[in-house]
């Protein structure tokens, strides 16, 4: 039997520990160690890589700690559009939407984009089309209502300014959520989900929902989630850039990836970083901030909840 494994991210940046209450570090693990938990447990079952990174997407979603689902950010018009995106590395499908508002899982959404539709990137108006003629229900406001989010966002607005999610420092911690994992059957998946940018605007779309950029998956060299400046990430196209040096340059998952968050999205100015596995279940968790949400849960016994360097 194939190593099976699990990676979760939960957001990146300048999370500074001094900052961080013992409460909400509590908090913030306790939720990124209930979505590891969930989507292992699929995993363990005998379940498909697919499902357990969308499991596990679900669960953050539905945790107003991160800048996904319930948590999402504010716009500019003080409402709220995701971004979700979702891809299987075993036949290189995916499915992914963006600009959507009210619906509580965007990640399925995205899922069903890439199962029940020719498609592969619905948005805005038609992707909640979409999602009503496959029997979404619409969350009310209150539902993404974050006391924080909102505060973020009423020191911004009627300004030109938009920001990643914040930190204490300067505007660049960003939270965004996203998996990976290989199962059983050595097939490996990647999801990734986010709010976007406090404040966005003219319909702003970054890397989350982008195949390439901000997710990828594929068998034959890895699966990939990312997190950070989203426009940096599409130049980079970052996913993508980190399978093609494995199957281009022969790098293993750890170069591939640490190469590129270590040198070349920050050679062109991006910060940010990605959760990684590939078919033997390996995985790489690289980030060029200070710290980034994360975790990790193997078949080999390995569980680990980590915020910092
Ligand atoms: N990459 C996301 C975006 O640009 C932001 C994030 O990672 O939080 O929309």
């Amino acid at each position: 039997m194939n190593k099976f494994s699990i990676a979760i991210h939960g957001g990146a940046g300048t999370l500074v520990k001094g900052m961080m209450t013992p409460e909400k570090e509590t908090a913030y693990k306790q939720a990124l160690q209930k979505a590891l938990d969930a989507g292992y447990a699929i995993l363990k079952n005998g379940g498909t890589a697919v499902k357990a990174v969308e499991t596990a997407v679900k669960s953050l979603e539905d945790s107003h700690l991160f800048n996904a689902g319930k948590g999402a950010v504010f716009t500019a018009t003080e409402t709220h559009e995701m971004d979700a995106s979702i891809m299987d590395g075993k036949n290189l499908e995916a499915g992914a939407v963006s600009l959507i508002s009210g619906i509580k899982n965007p990640i399925s959404l995205a899922r069903d984009v890439m199962e029940k539709s020719e498609h592969v990137f619905l948005a805005g108006e038609g992707a909640m089309q979409f999602a009503k003629e496959n029997d979404y229900q619409l969350e009310n406001p209150e539902y993404f209502y974050d006391e924080l989010r909102h505060q973020q966002w009423l020191n911004i607005k009627d300004t030109d300014n938009f920001q990643l999610d914040h930190s204490a420092k300067k505007d660049s911690k960003f939270g965004t959520v996203g998996a990976v994992a290989c199962d059983k059957n050595g097939n490996i998946a990647a999801a990734t989900s986010t709010g976007g940018m406090t404040n966005k605007r003219y319909g702003r779309v970054g890397d989350s929902p982008m195949i390439g950029a901000g997710n990828y998956a594929n068998n034959k060299t890895c699966a990939v989630s990312c997190i950070g400046s989203g426009e940096f990430f599409i130049r980079g196209v970052v996913a993508y850039d980190v399978s093609c040096l494995m199957e281009y340059k022969g790098l293993s998952l750890k170069e591939a990836s640490e190469e590129v968050i270590n040198k070349r999205i920050l050679e062109i100015g991006g910060d940010g970083g990605l959760i990684a596995v590939d078919a033997q279940g390996n995985i790489s968790m690289p980030f060029n901030t200070e710290g980034m949400y994360r975790g990790i849960k193997t078949s080999e016994g390995e569980n680990l909840v980590l915020i910092y360097q």
